[in-house]
């Protein structure tokens, strides 16, 4: 019999094991990634000329906004799992109520279900 988790939803632990799988992948693929990024440098140096200079202030930035990126993704996933060591993981942080399994499944770093996202990106 597999370990039950003790949680405010009906989620079975099957579901929470599947879960947690997919996160703690994220988890590593997230921090792999990252220090890949830290592995090729502040900043590029490709060349003096004006063009290379403008190259190489497009590709700062495009590495700090993937930076940014997996900083929060990798956030997401440790408050995710956060949650499930708390038993409050599925819950919608607005209305309370369980989110839908398949929308943890294809987004397991999820806190609010698809009604209260669907209200504040309209009031966003
Ligand atoms: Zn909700």
């Amino acid at each position: 019999m597999a370990k039950s988790i003790v949680t405010k939803t009906s989620f079975t632990a099957e579901f929470f094991d599947k879960i947690k799988e997919i996160l703690l992948k994220n988890k590593t693929k997230f921090e792999k990634e990252l220090k890949n990024q830290e592995g090729d440098g502040p900043f590029p140096d490709y060349g003096d000329s004006e063009e290379d200079n403008a190259r190489e202030i497009a590709d700062y930035e495009a590495n700090l906004s993937i930076e940014n990126d997996l900083l929060r993704s990798l956030r997401d996933v440790n408050s995710a799992l956060k949650r499930i060591e708390k038993g409050d993981y599925g819950i919608c942080r607005y209305c309370k109520k369980a989110i839908e399994e398949r929308r943890l499944l294809a987004r397991p770093t999820s806190s609010a279900c698809v009604a209260c996202k669907k209200t504040i990106i309209q009031e966003a």
